[in-house]
């Protein structure tokens, strides 16, 4: 299963480059071919500037192959965004 980084971008494996993965956990799925396990969960600081809001404490989960598609961009105070299981989210 291929997973996409908030940035719509296809994770792809730090060690071997492929992008067929499987989930793991809430937050980590590993490399089909080598095993190595990418942590899914997105910190987020308030180095980016875009439109939707996120609060600190947030904890923001797209699972099961959601796809979330968010107008205007994000804005971003801190909290988490796990996405897995093929959900995916697109901005702009
Ligand atoms: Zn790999």
């Amino acid at each position: 299963m291929e997973y996409l980084n908030i940035n719509k971008q296809k994770i792809v494996c730090p060690q071997c480059g492929s992008n067929d993965f499987k989930a793991i956990d809430k937050s980590h799925i590993e490399c089909r071919h080598c095993a190595t396990q990418v942590d899914t969960t997105i910190i987020f600081t308030d180095d980016t500037n875009q439109n939707m809001k996120i609060n600190d404490g947030a904890d923001v989960e797209i699972t099961n192959n959601a796809k979330v598609k968010i107008k205007g961009g994000l804005e971003i105070k801190g909290g988490t965004l796990i996405i897995k299981d093929g959900g995916s989210l697109e901005i702009g």
